[in-house]
């Protein structure tokens, strides 16, 4: 037998890394797959096993006209390890894709073990290789990875997320807010001003004081930048606390109603380019996510709020991408290192999968000198994409994102208003469904996709596990 000689080494046996190495593997190059448990344990992981899931077993909604579903159809398409798994191991949850999470995990451990152009080296990646790598260590990265990481980085690599609430821009009452920065400086557009009375504002922090916060785990002990205070911190301080801070309303004056200046305002801010997501600027919060939308729903514009994203503050490891990373998804600083995964800038279990398919195509197309592949903005899997890597305006902080419509080109006229919010939706899947084919060929995957692309389909199937001989694997003897 030839000596297994590894073309590319892959950092870290989670789902972005084994996705990784699963897609290289499969276009013919020799991979070398570096995980380190179960010598070692991140915080958060608990079994030797590749592809863990370390909280919910959900992968989110599985309809393709939601952007979860959207993501995992085109994923699906793709030829995804991770959703062929997941599909596999699914059980019964509505229209999620729940899965048996260590069926799911034992799934994935035997397919990358007995992937002939695998080779998996349970051991800590202390210094990243001279060659073409992919580093796929996840939100809680260890060893000198890590720390190579924040010397090519600097202060581009972010350990903490401190994320304010973002909803959806035609979920917000217009009749109750108004454009307009403080004192008219920069664009008067991008900023929503949610004027609250004195009355409002004491029910407001009240219900802020007493609502239900999320317990940090062991290791995401509080510690908390001035500057960056969870907004209910803030309001523990004293009752006018957040109308001195970042409630206050001194500048923001109503045009309705001029001659009566709001006790407080909460501020929204676009949140990216097409306006159809806003912040609350300086409401990062550790409230649970069921008192976020009741809480934040005392603001009268946001009665109605859907939410994007729900605020949080977790331990994260993640670079600003569009600042440190090339159109592959390699560090600028050293072209031989990709980033996949969580670490890229994205937030999820499917996102992360994204991120892992992704670098593993484009370290292919240039291993043989091809075009990158890049998938379209307007499908899900580009849209996420594009989020991590596109210049952003006018020192616009970078979040994180979890997959949504709002990352996607949105549709203009009368015509895509008319539709309303569900309309919208089908058509963000139904031009996505139309631009996959091209990509998918693009990345040579040529099978006939179209019973792939609709909920629940699992034609693409990659070998079975069973077949492999690894239904059920003892990983750590793996
Ligand atoms: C506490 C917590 C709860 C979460 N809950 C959810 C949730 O409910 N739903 C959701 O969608 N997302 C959740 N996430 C986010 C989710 O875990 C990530 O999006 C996803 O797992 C990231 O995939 P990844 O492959 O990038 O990293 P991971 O899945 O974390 O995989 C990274 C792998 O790299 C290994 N590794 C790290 N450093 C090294 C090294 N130097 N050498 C060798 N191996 C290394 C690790 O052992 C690990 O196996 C949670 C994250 C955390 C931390």
């Amino acid at each position: 037998m030839d000596p297994f000689v590894p073309e590319v080494t892959v950092i870290g046996g989670g789902l972005a890394g084994c996705e990784a190495a699963w897609q290289l593997a499969e276009r013919g190059h020799r991979v070398d797959l570096l995980e380190m448990k179960p010598a070692r344990l991140s915080p958060a992981h608990m079994t030797p096993l590749l592809g863990e899931l370390v909280c919910s077993n959900s992968l989110r909604s599985d309809d393709p006209e939601t952007p979860a579903g959207l993501l995992k159809a085109e994923l699906r398409a793709a030829r995804s390890l991770i959703i062929a798994c997941a599909d596999e191991a699914r059980v019964a949850a509505g229209d999620a894709l729940a899965v048996d999470r260590l069926q799911f995990s034992r799934r994935v451990t035997a397919r990358i073990v007995s992937h002939p152009n695998i080779r998996l080296r349970r051991q800590l990646c202390d210094e990243l290789p001279s060659g073409p790598c992919i580093l796929a260590g996840g939100p809680l990265v260890e060893g000198g990875a890590a720390r190579t990481l924040r010397r090519l980085c600097g202060d581009r690599l972010y350990f903490y997320d401190a994320i304010a609430p973002i909803v959806e821009a035609d979920s917000i009452d217009y009749d109750l807010c108004f454009r307009g920065s403080r004192y008219h400086q920069g664009e008067e557009g991008d900023y929503l001003n949610c004027p609250l009375s004195h009355a409002e504002y004491q029910a407001f922090v009240a219900e802020l004081l007493a609502g239900r916060k999320v317990t940090p785990h062991r290791f995401e002990e509080p510690r908390y930048f001035e500057g960056c205070l969870p907004v209910e911190v803030m309001a523990e301080r004293g009752p006018d606390t957040l109308a001195f801070g970042p409630m206050k309303p001194v500048g923001l004056i109503d045009p309705r109603k001029p001659s009566e200046p709001p006790y407080a305002v909460v501020q929204l801010r676009a949140e990216n380019r097409y306006h159809t997501a806003y912040n609350l600027v300086g409401f990062q919060t550790r409230l649970a996510y069921p008192e976020q939308k009741r809480i934040f729903a005392l603001i009268p514009a946001l009665h109605r709020a859907e939410f994007v994203r729900y605020g949080s503050i977790h331990r994260n490891s993640y670079v600003e991408g569009h600042k440190v990373l090339d159109a592959s998804l390699a560090l600028r600083a050293a072209p031989h290192i990709h980033l996949a995964g969580q670490i890229t800038g994205v937030e999820g279990y499917i996102e992360s999968t994204a991120m892992g398919l992704l670098a593993g195509v484009f370290l292919h197309d240039k291993l043989t000198g091809r075009p990158l592949s890049l998938p379209p903005q307007t499908m899900a899997m580009g849209g996420l994409y594009h989020h991590v890597v596109t210049p952003r305006e006018r020192g616009e902080k970078y979040v994180p994102m979890n997959i949504n419509f709002g990352l996607l080109p949105p549709f203009e006229g009368k015509a895509a208003k008319r539709a309303g919010k569900r309309g919208r939706r089908a058509l963000h899947a139904e031009r996505a469904r139309e631009q996959l084919p091209a990509w998918l060929q693009q990345i040579g995957v040529t099978a006939d996709v179209t019973a792939d692309v609709s909920a629940n389909g699992s034609g693409l199937l990659l070998r079975d596990a069973e077949q492999d001989g690894g239904g059920v694997v003892n990983a750590a003897e793996a």
